[in-house]
């Protein structure tokens, strides 16, 4: 459920025209609705609210809008970041550092000093060399570094090969197979408080079965590593639950995945930790374009928009689908092809679709698009940085201004011996 309504004829982000926003911000533009993102998080916790303890560390690179991780910190949500500058954000945003939870292949150095020195809570170490780093580094600075080890429980998500991460041949995590000895080793080190195990598969996933595969595969080692008598008092189950992009299609709610998890992780005795991203925020925003014109092509026409794949790169990236809307539907409906400016044959939004009708200048949507939209953008083709906007109630604000090719150009030299 969201808050984006066709009110009198228009589409609405909550009491606000989207029309406004368009011509207030300009186009295109990402829209955010505050009350769906908050929807969506009180929807996640209900779902998880049979298990006894549990922390919930958004995926901040899904949105790592400041203004969007604020309103997640308020709804009692800590961060799962990726990067020192998704920790600087999250900060920035007023989330503990003790709720963030620091995943990712490939911490530098400079990183996992800079999450130690804010005292993050908690490192998702991904291989036997980083944890011996960060082991290391702790114990330089008379700190314990509190850890997860992150293992590959080889498991298929059955979702697109670009965002599944659980397989074996998968860059993520340790092998399952040699989970234990390393933790065991790792568990030794001074500087390290191995306290527990991480796991996620993928995105975008569709079904639950995976997911309960790679969690019963987790209980199993966990017990394999309590037997050895190390404390595992931590369970990150990662992120990872889809959200329908096309009408009509079905996922599993937050409260299937919370009954399956409270099914698998019956008797655990641990934290659990989750890190949902996309179920949180793609419903909450839209992508706002204006029409450039329409081009007839030779076996449909082309909706040329304003918005490109350098914007959202979803569909040029996992062909992935988002649904397509006026503004201000007429009721007449047009097969064509929505395409941006860009100079690529992927910069395609929807192939011979029937889409709501549409003609130079007006207002139009691509739906489902705060999760993996602005944070993707770049500005190829020389196009300006896409701004972002957050709607509450009757009012709004732009929360990410649009970067301008020149401000972009300014930040390049020519070197004088050029
Ligand atoms: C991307 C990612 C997530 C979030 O995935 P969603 O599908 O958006 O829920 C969670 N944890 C890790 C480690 C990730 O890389």
């Amino acid at each position: 459920m969201d808050h984006f309504h066709y009110h009198n004829g228009e589409l609405h982000a909550e009491n606000v025209p989207l029309a406004r926003i368009a011509e207030q911000v300009g186009t295109p533009v990402y829209v955010y609705s505050r009350a769906t993102l908050e929807r969506h998080a009180q929807v996640f916790r209900e779902g998880l609210a049979d298990l006894p303890s549990v922390h919930l560390a958004f995926a901040v690179k899904s949105n790592p809008n400041v203004a969007v991780l604020k309103v997640l910190k308020e709804q009692g949500f800590g961060a799962d970041v990726v990067s020192e500058g998704e920790m600087r954000r999250a900060l920035a945003a007023g989330i503990p550092a003790a709720d963030i939870v620091f995943s990712g292949v490939g911490k530098t150095r400079r990183e996992l000093a800079a999450a130690l020195e804010a005292g993050i809570g908690q490192f998702n170490v991904e291989s036997e060399e980083e944890g011996e780093e960060l082991a290391a580094l702790a114990a330089e600075r008379g700190v314990t570094a509190p850890c997860a080890l992150r293992v590959n429980p080889d498991v298929e998500a059955g979702t697109h090969a670009k965002i599944s991460t659980g397989k074996a041949e998968n860059k993520f995590g340790v092998p399952y197979d040699r989970a234990a000895e390393m933790f065991d080793r790792l568990a030794r080190l001074s500087g390290m408080n191995l306290r527990g195990l991480a796991v996620h598969i993928g995105s975008q996933l569709q079904s639950l079965a995976p997911l309960e595969a790679a969690f019963s595969r987790m209980g199993a080692l966990m017990e394999a590593i309590r037997a050895e008598g190390h404390h595992v008092t931590h369970m990150d189950l990662g992120g990872g639950v889809g959200v329908p992009y096309r009408e009509g299609e079905q996922f599993p709610s937050p409260a299937d995945y919370g009954a399956m998890v409270a099914r698998v992780c019956k008797g655990w005795d641990v934290t659990l930790m989750f890190e949902p991203g996309r179920v949180i925020t793609g419903n909450s925003g839209m992508l706002v374009t204006e029409v450039i014109r329409v081009k007839q092509g030779v076996t449909a026409p082309f909706v040329v928009v304003d918005a490109a794949m350098n914007d959202l790169a979803r569909p040029a990236m996992y062909d992935a689908w988002h649904d397509f809307a006026a503004v201000r539907p007429t009721g007449d409906r047009l097969t064509a092809s929505v395409v941006g400016p860009i100079c690529e044959s992927s910069d395609v939004f929807a192939k011979e679709r029937e889409i709501d009708s549409v003609q130079t200048g007006d207002l139009a949507v691509f739906r489902t698009a705060g999760a993996y939209g602005a944070t993707m953008a770049n500005t190829y083709n020389s196009r300006a940085l896409v701004p972002e906007v957050l709607v509450s109630g009757d009012r709004f604000a732009v929360v990410a201004d649009r970067i301008e090719p020149a401000a972009i150009l300014a930040a390049e030299r020519v070197p004088d011996w050029l």
